[in-house]
């Protein structure tokens, strides 16, 4: 273990039985941070998620695996609980580094892959429709009018992101010498979110079934976001919450002895935070049908939602974010014949059933 003079002592936490995790920095995010889950096998060590793809991020990282007494080039593989740019961020520079194999999910690798090649017109004309369909007004979409007119068009983010080598087969046991690492899949947050179920008895003996790597689906502090899952070329009605909620139930009938987020703390109990996120939704849910008492465009609805700050000041990007959770909400509500669309209308509008 080697220690240099003058630079920060990276935060690494040891779990126990050959599990530990870094925290590597999420640059300009409320966040803070994704904890990188470092699991000792008989191939080297193997990273559940990466971390952001910034300098760094990427030195924390190296320096947070030095003190663990290893090194980037002795990392044997890596899963990613979901292609979020937090969490593969940094996978594509750790496998040239090292030559490990990198496993997503087949539905987030879409993602990835589509990204990649995707035309930033194409993905510009897809959010135009998208947002005059949920019934956005002129002054929001003029800017996105304007950026096509003029063919200067942002990039997108994930552009570069790496492409995965091996697909993780929910339910499979991965392929990790000296390890039980199940796949469970997750759906909800992303089509292709997984969690890692390291079935294995509680280094310190805690009541349960071993411990659960739960990337976003599962945090102590926060709801993550479930919006549409975004995909220009696919025309089936999909329900992310519903998926989201089944996802929860999943997890909780798992009962872990503890669970290891991708952000914030590790904590225990996982069934009780299951109920408290179950509820939070199910009171969202009605709230938002109390709402629809008139009819309201998912644009409408998402300015009445409650969100973490005035609708006037939520800036650009995150109202587009905030009324994609409206439309995943209102898929829900409709599905459940708790709410339904208004005929004929243009933009479409939905009305409580
Ligand atoms: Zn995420
Ligand atoms: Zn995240």
């Amino acid at each position: 273990m080697t220690k240099e003079w003058g630079r920060p002592v990276s935060q690494v936490t040891e779990h126990g039985g050959g599990v530990w995790s870094i925290e590597v920095p999420i640059p300009d995010n409320p966040l803070g941070h994704t904890l990188v889950h470092v699991l000792d096998t008989d191939d080297g060590p193997v990273l559940i998620d990466t971390g952001w793809d910034d300098p760094a991020s990427w030195d924390t990282l190296a320096d947070g695996l030095a003190a663990l007494g290893t090194s980037v080039t002795d990392i044997h593989g890596v899963v990613i609980t979901h292609h979020h740019p937090d969490h593969h961020g940094l996978s594509g520079q750790v496998r040239d580094a090292s030559g490990a194999w990198i496993a997503m999910h087949a539905a987030d690798t879409d993602v990835v892959r589509r990204t990649r090649n995707a035309e930033p017109g194409t993905w510009l004309d897809y959010l135009t429709a998208k947002l005059t369909a949920a019934g956005a007004p002129d002054d929001h979409l003029a800017p996105l009018r304007a950026a096509r007119a003029s063919g200067r068009m942002r990039t997108l983010p994930g552009l570069s992101a790496a492409l995965p080598d091996r697909e993780i087969v929910p339910g499979d046991l991965l392929p990790l010498t000296g390890r039980r690492l199940r796949a469970i899949w997750t759906p909800g947050h992303t089509p292709g979110h997984v969690c890692l179920h390291l079935e294995e008895t509680h280094p310190a003996k805690l009541p349960g079934n071993g411990r659960l790597f739960s990337g976003d689906h599962l945090l102590p502090g926060i709801t993550p976001h479930i919006g549409l899952y975004e995909d220009p070329d696919d025309t089936t009605v999909t329900d992310p919450l519903g998926d989201y909620l089944d996802s929860l139930e999943r997890v909780e009938r798992l009962a872990p002895a503890e669970v290891l987020p991708a952000h914030q703390h590790a904590f225990t109990d996982a069934p009780a935070r299951v109920r408290e996120l179950l509820g939070h939704h199910e009171d969202r849910l009605n709230g938002l049908r109390a709402l629809l008492a008139t009819p309201l465009t998912p644009w409408q609805l998402a300015e009445r939602m409650e969100w973490n700050r005035p609708w006037d000041q939520i800036p650009y990007g995150s109202r587009n974010i905030a009324v994609s959770e409206a439309e995943a909400h209102l898929r829900r509500l409709v599905k459940l014949g708790r709410a339904e669309a208004v005929p004929g209308g243009d933009p479409l509008t939905y009305v409580a059933a």
